[in-house]
């Protein structure tokens, strides 16, 4: 067994950075890519700026790593497109050295399992091998598992139940992801009228790219459907956003709603979707009440989730509806805890009862929307100083991640406080984080009132397991 490479699945930014800590300690690696090149999911958002600015995307291992041959981070504070991404991180950090030699390409992992035993079989099991299978038939055997394969490939469907909705799959009309409809597939959406499904910040991007379009070219029409019942919950936490362009992006797309350029549906159910002979008939409810769109396309924007059937022989322990790894779930619960101020975690959450299998980065949070990569950096390191027997470091914390300025735990409180359970007296303070700021590292909590909490020997202040509460904006300085 330790003589065979720890696999990692998908070369994309966290892949790649267990990879390049995976030669930081030493350990043997092999790397399969699905695409053909590194970075192949975020190709297919290329042209869309992100949020975070350089500073927040980079792996500190991989960074010194590409150091050592002379590439710098570009400046710190710029905010890349998903193209500028891969050009000037991704790809490098596959073409080092240390770790080209291990990445396959156009290796798409079809199945992972113990060898010759099936999930049900315990005795011996921790000391068989993993057993790799690619869509070509080629078979790998490794020590250890970390799947970073991220979510890309499982968009989830328009249906308002998490199913298809009926017909949706059957049209050539339909549209997943974020489409570039002011560039590369301009053709196709310019002139037309267009139905976007979704309400986070993939929407947004579609939503503002289509009006700029629709300044340009006179016709294109923009519906935008959501299942919130509450808009004012969809636009983030503005400018109490640490992410500056994340704040601003919720903000542009209300200034869009409320300026009456689009006609904007919410909250609205879709049931069917009855292909026309030029169109496609969208038959919905809204509020209750069935409302029928005609429109020429559809773009729809409604998250991601994780593909678990290449993982069906393993044992995982995941979360009854988030599918992602149980420990994880109670901090990323978009049902109790909508910031993304979420305490850096490691090795630990994200344990299965399968030994040394992981899964990390945006397949990490399984359906939670809040992923951010400074996240996926963390994961890695830790995870693969578990792997390395550097027990000490998987533990240790290393990361403070920038905060959403909105919170659903901090929201609804009489009196302040983070939460039901927190003391009146941990009302954030002006410029401080939604949950009263994000826990300082080394402290095993979700934000500093859960810090002091259990610094004083207390279970926490409850954040993590507060009640549901109904939502509104966050803006700190509003409240
Ligand atoms: C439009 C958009 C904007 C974003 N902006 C930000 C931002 O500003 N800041 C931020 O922190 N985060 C952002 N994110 C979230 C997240 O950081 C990115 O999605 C990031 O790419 C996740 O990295 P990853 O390595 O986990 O997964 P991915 O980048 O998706 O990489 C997974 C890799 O695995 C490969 N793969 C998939 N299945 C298989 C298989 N079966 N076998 C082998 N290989 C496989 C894929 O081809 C891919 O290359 C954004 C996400 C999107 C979609």
């Amino acid at each position: 067994m330790n003589t065979l490479p720890v696999a990692v699945i998908g070369a994309g930014p966290v892949g790649l950075a267990a990879a390049a800590h995976l030669h930081s300690y030493g350990q043997p690696f092999v790397v399969f890519e699905s695409g053909p090149a590194a970075g192949a999911a975020i190709r297919e958002w290329g042209h869309v700026r992100t949020f975070s600015p350089w500073q927040y995307m980079v792996d500190r291992a991989a960074k010194s790593l590409l150091e050592s041959t002379g590439w710098r981070l570009p400046d710190a504070g710029h905010l890349p497109t998903g193209d500028e991404l891969v050009d000037r991180y991704v790809a490098p950090l596959a073409a080092h050295p240390s770790i080209a030699p291990r990445v396959r390409y156009n290796a798409r992992v079809v199945s992972v399992g113990r060898k010759d035993f099936d999930k049900v079989r315990t005795r011996g099991r921790d000391a068989q091998p993993f057993e790799i299978r690619l869509d070509n038939g080629d078979v790998f055997e490794a020590r250890a598992v970390i799947d970073a394969s991220g979510t890309w490939g499982q968009p989830n469907p328009a249906g308002s139940g998490g199913v298809s909705a009926s017909g949706e799959r059957a049209l050539g009309r339909v549209a997943y992801g974020i489409p570039d409809v002011g560039g590369a597939e301009r053709e196709r959406y310019a002139g037309k009228r267009v139905l976007v499904v979704g309400s986070g910040h993939s929407a947004f991007n579609v939503v503002l790219d289509l009006i700029a379009l629709a300044d340009r070219e006179h016709g294109t029409r923009i519906v935008w459907a959501m299942r919130r019942d509450d808009l004012e919950s969809v636009w983030g936490g503005g400018a109490s956003d640490a992410l500056e362009a994340r704040g601003e992006l919720g903000q542009r797309a209300r200034r869009a709603v409320e300026s009456g350029q689009i006609r904007v549906l919410t909250p609205f159910r879709i049931r069917t979707f009855e292909h026309l002979e030029v169109a496609v008939k969208v038959h919905g409810a809204l509020r209750n009440e069935p409302v029928d769109v005609t429109v020429d396309e559809v773009i729809v924007c409604t998250g991601f989730r994780p593909e678990l059937q290449m993982l069906s022989e393993v044992r995982l322990g995941l979360d009854a509806w988030l599918e992602c790894p149980t420990a994880l779930a109670p901090l990323i619960d978009p049902n109790e805890h909508s910031c993304g101020t979420v305490r850096p975690h490691g090795a630990r959450e994200l344990a299965h009862p399968e030994k040394d299998f992981y899964i990390v980065g945006m397949k990490s949070y399984g359906r939670a929307p809040t992923f951010l990569l400074a996240t996926g950096y963390e994961q890695a390191r830790s995870v693969v100083a578990k792997l390395s027997g550097d027990v000490a470091a998987a533990e240790r914390v290393e990361l403070q991640l920038p905060e959403t300025g909105v919170c659903s735990t901090d929201l609804a409180i009489a009196g302040g406080g983070c939460c039901s359970t927190a003391p009146a007296a941990s009302v954030p303070a002006e410029g401080a984080g939604c949950c009263g700021g994000p826990a300082p590292a080394g402290v095993e909590a979700c934000c500093s009132d859960d810090a002091a909490a259990k610094a004083e020997g207390k279970s926490g202040c409850g954040c993590g397991t507060a009640e549901p509460v109904l939502l509104k904006i966050g803006a700190k300085g509003a409240r």
